[in-house]
């Protein structure tokens, strides 16, 4: 399903993202990344839908090679990959349906984008991403008038709403107090086991990461340092 075969990051010429990369993650996993500040964690989940392009390696979705596919074939295999991120990355003046439908952009055209000509089915998998993370109340609620819990529920709704096979979130929880984070963690399982849907997550709390995920992969100067299975993993860390 994601498939990075040993990829180098490289910015500017001169900083190391992360190096000599190889990962397998199969259908419907639920991987958790950890490591220090720096340690390649946001550079790894850019590289699988390439927004930051490896200098070396393949990165393979669904058994197709991507690495170097035209915008308009990347644009097709981005859809079907959602993006949570730390800030939240709403439209902080637009409702929370108005946020969610967004997750339809990858599917319009240009046009049809540029009139918000959405589709009926739009509306429906949007509400449908609303209420799986329980915000049907405040579907018409201006997303800066949410609690920072709240917002990364909608970022979340509007993943679904892409109807995607994976979702790729980069440190969803640091900005939130841990029972709010925990909360949060309960919907990333919840998609997952209900939806089979495969996520890969950055945790700065190594403690979430061992009571949600499935598998832990820990990276270090950009460098795979353990990937086991959460039951085999050392608690010590
Ligand atoms: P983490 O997510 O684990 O904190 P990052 O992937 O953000 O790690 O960073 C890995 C390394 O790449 C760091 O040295 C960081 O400074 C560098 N880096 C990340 N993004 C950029 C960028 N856009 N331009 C230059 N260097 C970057
Ligand atoms: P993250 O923990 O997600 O890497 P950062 O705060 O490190 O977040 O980075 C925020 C933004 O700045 C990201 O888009 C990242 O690509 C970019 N960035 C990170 N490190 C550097 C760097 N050393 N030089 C330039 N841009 C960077």
């Amino acid at each position: 399903m994601i498939k990075l075969e040993d990829v180098t990051v490289i910015y500017n010429n001169k900083t190391l993202g992360i190096k000599d990369i190889n990962l397998e993650i199969k259908k419907g996993e639920f991987v958790g990344i950890i490591g220090p500040s720096g340690g390649g964690k946001s550079t790894l989940l850019k590289t699988i839908n390439l927004l930051v392009k490896p200098v070396k390696g393949k990165v393979y979705i669904d058994g197709r090679e991507i690495t170097n596919l035209d915008t308009s074939s990347l644009r097709k295999v981005r859809r079907q990959i959602g993006f949570v991120f730390q800030d939240y990355n709403l439209v902080e003046r637009s409702s929370v349906l108005a946020n969610v439908l967004l997750g339809r952009l990858g599917y319009m055209s240009s046009l049809q984008s540029f009139f918000n000509l959405y589709k009926d089915s739009d509306y429906y998998l949007a509400l449908q991403g609303i209420k799986e993370v329980g915000l049907e109340d405040k579907i018409f609620a201006r997303a800066d008038r949410l609690s920072g819990g709240q917002k990364q529920r909608v970022a979340i709704a509007k993943a679904l709403c892409q109807q995607p096979g994976i979702i790729l979130a980069d440190e969803p929880v640091s900005n939130l107090d841990l029972k709010v984070g925990e909360n949060i963690m309960n919907y990333f399982k919840k998609i997952n086991e209900k939806q089979k849907i495969t996520i890969v997550i950055n945790l700065h709390d190594v403690n979430l990461a061992l009571k949600y995920c499935h598998r832990i992969v820990a990276l270090s100067k950009g460098q795979v340092l353990f990937d086991k299975k959460t039951g085999e993993v050392d608690e010590q860390l």
